[in-house]
């Protein structure tokens, strides 16, 4: 694995490390591409600002910060500059111009929430019993999906629910599907790997297997000691072995610029 498109900065307040260390430790362990992807700022009609951010004011900053280090480290290795975003029906032109205005390239799909985050939003990694929240959940990255505009979707079985059930099964069959549809990866999340979080879980890449939806691999790294994670990488490499997954190995980048 000498690429990835997913890793944050300090700049949102819940990973560590500046974005040159990141740079100088994926150069160490032989990246050859290396995308930033930090959460975008995000602020909603009654000012408010999600904590687990970029702010807003910093936003250039950031994408300034890493075109710098694309210019200093252009001879080692090819750095990208993206954002990770939800996609929230009500505000996802916004969000979509902020990110361009700022000056992203590229963007992948993160569906933290369901029900536009705020106000009344739910955090997906909570328990959900709720066959409706399901529902939501899979028909908004669907939807996120039809957009075109990402590159791929980072961890899309964050959602937690009984992964048993039956209309657990049948609500990510239909992810998958649109998956392959629109070529849009899915991706093994090594955080969650790391982790051990919920996900991966082994239900929903049996069935990304059976469709064929395109696979790909994401650090999803939050401090410079995870910038390559090369302990993950086995564990990601035995779930294609294992489930036949499609993996395509470094998603093609879709350039927002032109939007
Ligand atoms: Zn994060
Ligand atoms: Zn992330």
């Amino acid at each position: 694995m000498d690429y990835n498109l997913h890793t944050h900065t300090k700049r949102c307040h819940h990973a560590s490390g500046e974005a040159e260390d990141y740079v100088l430790a994926a150069i160490k362990g032989g990246m050859r591409v290396y995308g930033f992807s930090d959460h975008v700022p995000q602020q909603f009609p009654d000012g408010r600002e999600s904590g687990y951010r970029v702010p807003m004011a910093e936003g250039a900053a950031y994408c300034e910060e890493i075109r710098a280090l694309r210019e200093k480290y252009k001879d080692k290795i090819d750095i990208r500059i993206g954002f990770e975003l939800e996609y929230y029906p009500l505000y996802f032109e916004q969000m979509l111009r902020n990110a361009i205005g700022f000056g992203a390239e590229y963007l992948i799909l993160g569906q933290h929430f369901i029900h536009n985050e705020h106000p009344g939003g739910r955090y997906v990694i909570n328990p959900h019993n709720e066959k409706e929240h399901l529902l939501v959940y899979v028909d908004t990255v669907i939807e996120a999906i039809r957009t075109g505009v990402f590159t791929y979707v980072a961890h899309p079985d964050i959602f937690q629910y009984n992964i048993h059930a039956p209309e657990y099964e049948e609500s990510m069959r239909r992810l998958c599907v649109a998956a392959r549809e629109n070529s849009t990866p899915l991706e093994i999340n090594f955080l969650g790997i790391r982790d051990k979080r919920i996900y991966p879980n082994t239900v929903f890449w049996k069935i990304a297997g059976e469709e064929k939806a395109p696979v790909t691999f994401g650090l999803d790294a939050h401090q410079t000691e995870d910038a390559c994670d090369r302990a993950s990488l086995a564990i990601a490499q035995s779930l294609v072995e294992k489930y036949k997954l499609n993996y395509i190995g470094m998603p093609k980048i879709i350039d927002i610029r032109s939007l």
